[in-house]
């Protein structure tokens, strides 16, 4: 069963060595391959060969890196059920869902081979008779990445596809969970044409040398990271050292309110995806349940019987809702938060309790009450909390006291309301009667310490191009 369906997209395995990284499938603790790992020196020796690459890269027009761009997007989409399978195993994420994430990782690379094309410069009016002003888009360089085990496919193409269709070279180091979801993807990039030190792969065991390396060089040009707050504080203080550009996708902690005027059948399948999706490890799932004090009690008890229909297991098992968690850390994590809840007033109303392997039991805690502590990170696990609230005002201050900014939710039908908590919440995602929002045609990202920058949309590309001012003077 754990055995990966097509080997030819990882010609990276290895056989097992001291030197290896062994990769497991958190299901089961099985390991399910091993690749080598790059030394530090190595690291470099790829950064120059970015360096080299970039060169011819940026020369092709934008149709031409179109046409590679399009055929990259065909093979994933070609190669899905392989792809998928392999996620599940490194990641543990229920089939559907990894099938799901590679169409949404290719429908980045679909995209941005349409964005290439329509990089444009401006031209302004000038401010003198004899001069002519033009503005025209450049590729910023060599760009590097870091990205999470999370969503292993979609947080790569999402930065690479911009990055490529603007003319930069790119160089991502995964994380040391799920680097063969990363390896076959750039392995299909190399069978779509794309020249090899173009799209380069690199990991190496300790992720903060790679970090100490891509933000200290001076080459790369743009570093775009997603993961935690906390690592993306550091890479930034370290990147002001080469003044480097840099886009930052980190934490999250999403409300998700329930007002009187909601449609509770709908509000609860909402929460129910935006919660559980990925075993709830996502950066954008609802982190705090806001629900108005004259429907509480009826939406808690559909929520409930909802989370208890929730089937938890092995990925590749048909019917499965919940996969494990990452790793035993993250499990132990997730079990202090609860711990942490009860502790301080919460009531488990279902789940709450460890299962045999990496898993955890979706669970409700109700009672909830701000400011307990354990609601002001992420929980990054399947448990949701549950507060009360009965003013819009008091809610918003509530929903908006967090260092984070990245996803809220809300439920209502009154379209005054809707309008005006929409602008109130201070976040960069805001979904209105729905709980799951991404999708690479909209600009995805945060405010506050949730990061900046902005992946998807128009805006994504930008993030890999500099404006250069041209004067035409003497006219
Ligand atoms: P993490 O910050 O621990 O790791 C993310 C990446 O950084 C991994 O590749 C890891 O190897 C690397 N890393 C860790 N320490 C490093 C260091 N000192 N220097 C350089 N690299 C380092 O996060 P995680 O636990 O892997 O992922 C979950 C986090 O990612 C959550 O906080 C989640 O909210 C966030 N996330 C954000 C988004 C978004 O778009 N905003 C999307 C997905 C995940």
């Amino acid at each position: 069963m754990d055995k990966i369906n097509n080997k030819s997209l990882l010609s990276v395995l290895c056989e097992p060595a001291d030197t290896a990284l062994a990769i497991d499938n958190p299901a089961n603790g099985a390991v399910i391959g091993y690749i080598p790992v790059q030394s530090e020196a190595e690291v470099e020796e790829a950064i120059e060969r970015s360096r080299q690459a970039q060169g011819d890269w940026k020369r092709l027009t934008a149709k031409e890196r179109s046409v590679f761009l399009c055929r990259w997007y065909e093979l994933l989409m070609e190669n899905q059920n392989d792809l998928a399978r392999l996620m599940t195993l490194e990641q543990g994420k229920p089939l559907a869902e990894s099938k799901g994430e590679v169409a949404y990782g290719a429908s980045f690379i679909q995209w941005f081979a349409e964005e290439a094309k329509r990089a444009y410069g401006s031209t302004i009016p000038g401010h003198t008779q004899d001069r002519r002003l033009v503005t025209i888009k450049q590729p910023v360089g060599v760009a590097a990445a870091i990205t999470p085990w999370n969503f292993p496919i979609a947080m790569i193409t999402r930065k690479a596809a911009p990055a490529l269709a603007a003319g930069c070279s790119f160089i991502v180091k995964p994380a040391n969970q799920t680097p063969l979801s990363a390896y076959a993807v750039a392995e299909l990039a190399w069978q779509a044409g794309i020249p090899k030190d173009v799209l380069q792969v690199v990991v190496h065991h300790s992720p903060e040398k790679v970090g100490d390396i891509f933000t200290r060089h001076p080459t790369i040009r743009k570093l775009s990271f997603t993961g935690s707050t906390r690592v993306g504080r550091h890479l930034v203080a370290q990147s002001a050292e080469t003044i480097k550009n840099t886009s930052m996708e980190l934490g999250g902690n999403a409300p998700f309110i329930v007002f009187d005027d909601a449609d509770i059948d709908q509000a609860v399948q909402g929460a129910i995806a935006s919660k559980f999706r990925n075993a709830g490890q996502t950066c954008v799932c609802a982190n705090r349940f806001y629900v108005h004090d004259d429907i509480h009690d009826e939406f808690v008890s559909q929520f409930i019987e909802a989370v208890k229909g929730l089937k938890v297991g092995n990925g590749l098992e048909e019917g499965v809702q919940i996969g494990p968690v990452i790793d035993a850390l993250a499990k132990e994590r997730i079990l202090e938060k609860i711990n942490l809840a009860v502790d301080q007033g919460a009531t488990v109303a279902t789940g709450g309790k460890a299962l045999n392997g990496c898993f955890v039991e979706p669970t409700v805690l109700t009672g909830v009450q701000q400011p307990m502590s354990f609601i002001q990170e992420e929980l990054f696990g399947p448990v949701a909390p549950i507060l009360r609230f009965s003013s819009d005002e008091e809610l918003i201050k509530q929903a908006n006291d967090t260092i984070y900014g990245l996803a809220a939710y809300f439920y209502s039908r009154d379209i005054n309301r809707i309008w005006n908590v929409a602008e109130a919440l201070e976040y960069g995602m805001v979904g209105v009667n729905d709980g799951i929002i991404s999708t690479e045609l909209a600009p995805f990202g945060g405010v506050k310490q949730s990061g900046f920058g902005r992946e998807g949309g128009q805006e994504g590309i930008e993030e890999y191009l500099e404006t250069k001012y041209l004067c035409f003077g003497g006219i």
